[in-house]
């Protein structure tokens, strides 16, 4: 077959991603479903049956950004083979917006690897999201007006990057070369991008930093990128590739919700004491849900007690009417559970007591949970045994409505938020979406 020909066929499945951590993930697959692809994200490579033939966009998320090089490029090579095997015509290696990564990688040696194994001429690299800040210029990263490296991610624990850069950056992690494709040419539309991106092949280069500070530079790196098998960037390239999808009518863009319909009573558990969180418990115990607070400090000190008091408070739970468990407190019981536990401590034994919790939910019939904080809602996934969720509607920026896939009584209506997300009226508004 011709290249022209294999390149004008369909591919089975339009878009794929290998993500490199778990937010990031869930992110991106949001702003594929918003731009209506038929979306699910699986956590690591599933086994084989779970993910549904109908589907348009596939995220893997891995827990790859600050493990080592070396297990990280084995980790995406995986996940990238799983993708190509099932028929993902693009591959986006999702990073974070704000570049995290250390000299030693993992965005330049993922990259190089992918790009190896994909065929791929000169990946286009762009980590922009202009709606949250993150725009690149002349290969230098900005965080709203500041430079990268005047940022607080001066600072961040794990990558503290202190080069704004981008070229500079990824070249220190790299064998190849990296090339800047500049405003000035990004700013001109898809023609002049790829005349850049081949004139960079040419030289040798094996991935470009491409300059975006609109949402139309993303539309137009997108198009670019899906010339190659590989591209490497935030979820702002990720909406962009989307719509480049749509626009070459290789998704409907009418596929949004990939929800299946579950039936079974609905719950809330929340771990996270954000103030966003505590505001949305005290609404919904005004509203009149029933609550079933729980002392953090006797909960740690006998966890048993604790999850006995929580089934036989289900046990006198009847209707259908959603109900909610929570740990979370004010910062001053926070802090003194803290100081008598230990902050790792006191944080691993109320996460894992909310996912005892979700257990026995589900062996009382409850199949729709909404979750408030993130290392509670991985808890509580984990102990669910689900290994993938299919993406609907957002509830709130950056919370869609999923169903969780994976655990043995089947399919599960799950809302996952990270603290500080959502308005007051969240849990409601939560458990009409799942209705
Ligand atoms: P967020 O998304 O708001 O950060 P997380 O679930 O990620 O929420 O983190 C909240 C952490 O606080 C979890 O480890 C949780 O177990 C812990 N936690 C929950 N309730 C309390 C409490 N009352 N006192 C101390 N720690 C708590």
């Amino acid at each position: 077959m011709g290249e022209n020909q294999s390149r004008q066929r369909a591919p089975k499945l339009p878009i794929g991603s290998v993500a490199d951590d778990y937010t990031g993930a869930t992110d991106l697959a949001n702003s594929f479903a918003r731009e209506g692809l038929r979306t699910i994200q699986t956590i690591g490579v599933p086994r084989e049956g779970l993910v549904p033939d109908d589907v348009e966009a596939i995220v893997v998320a891995l827990k790859s950004r600050s493990i080592r090089a070396q297990e990280a490029v084995a980790q995406s090579l995986d996940a990238y083979r799983w993708l190509v095997e099932r028929g993902v015509g693009h591959v986006l290696f999702k990073i974070c917006s704000t570049f995290d990564s250390t000299d030693a990688g993992n965005i330049g040696p993922v990259t190089e690897a992918l790009r190896k194994e994909s065929g791929a001429g000169v990946a286009i690299v762009c980590p922009a999201f202009p709606g949250a800040g993150r725009t690149v210029y002349q290969g230098h990263l900005f965080v709203g007006d500041r430079l990268l490296s005047e940022s607080p991610l001066r600072d961040h624990p794990l990558n503290p990057m202190r080069d704004p850069d981008l070229v500079r950056v990824m070249q220190r992690q790299s064998r190849g070369d990296i090339g800047l494709v500049p405003f000035s040419v990004v700013d001109q539309g898809p023609d002049a991008v790829k005349a850049r991106i081949s004139e960079l092949g040419r030289v040798g280069a094996v991935a470009a930093i491409a300059d975006a500070i609109t949402m139309q530079h993303l539309e137009t790196l997108g198009e670019s990128a899906l010339m190659e098998p590989l591209s490497t960037g935030g979820s702002g390239l990720g909406a962009g590739l989307a719509r480049a999808l749509v626009r070459k009518g290789l998704s409907s863009g009418a596929g949004g919700d990939a929800l299946q319909r579950v039936d079974g009573r609905p719950a809330a558990l929340a771990g996270s004491c954000s103030a966003a969180t505590l505001g949305q418990i005290a609404q919904a115990r005004a509203q009149g849900m029933s609550v079933l607070q729980i002392d953090p400090a006797s909960a740690i000190a006998d966890a048993g007690e604790a999850l006995a008091a929580i089934e036989r408070w289900l046990a006198e739970q009847s209707g259908d009417a959603p109900i909610l468990i929570a740990t979370s407190a004010a910062p001053d019981v926070v802090a003194a559970v803290q100081s008598r536990f230990g902050r790792e401590e006191a944080g691993r034994a109320l996460e894992s007591l909310l996912a005892e919790a979700a257990l026995l939910l589900m062996s009382r019939g409850f199949r729709r949970l909404v979750v408030a904080g993130g290392e509670t809602s991985g808890a509580v996934t984990d102990a669910l045994g689900i290994e993938a969720l299919l993406i609907g509607p957002e509830i709130a920026p950056g919370v869609p409505v999923t169903t969780g896939l994976g655990h043995a009584s089947g399919p599960i209506g799950l809302v996952l938020k990270s603290g500080n997300f959502g308005d007051k009226d969240f849990f409601a508004k939560a458990f009409e979406a799942m209705a």
